[in-house]
């Protein structure tokens, strides 16, 4: 699948990105499920850990610092990814679209 997000709107003050698919999808992801999904190889905790995550921290309340945490910035990697530089300045993570498009679905069904 080679689906691109039509449209990438960042919510600071509700901790929320929302992001439209060409099917006319809208997901909306909270910073904190992202955050801790960070597809980089430190944050999956090794190599062989790869694309392995932790889909049920979308539906955690943030804490402490988590709270405070904010996206500074949003970038396209190539026409596969997405790029994001958080408020904690960790910014290795390649979220996948493939990736966002699944945690989205996953997280629109949990809430029904
Ligand atoms: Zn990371």
């Amino acid at each position: 699948m080679s689906m691109q997000p039509t449209k990438l709107d960042v919510f600071q003050s509700t901790q929320q990105l929302h992001i439209e698919w060409p099917d006319g999808k809208i997901h909306e992801l909270p910073f904190f499920g992202l955050r801790k999904n960070c597809p980089c190889v430190v944050c999956r905790g090794g190599h062989e850990k790869m694309g392995q995550f932790e889909l049920e921290l979308f539906f955690v309340q943030p804490t402490g610092l988590m709270e405070e945490l904010r996206m500074k910035s949003l970038k396209a990697v190539g026409r596969h990814a997405i790029r994001i530089t958080w408020s904690d300045g960790h910014n290795d993570g390649m979220y996948r679209h493939e990736d966002l498009y699944e945690w989205g679905e996953y997280v629109g069904a949990k809430q029904g």
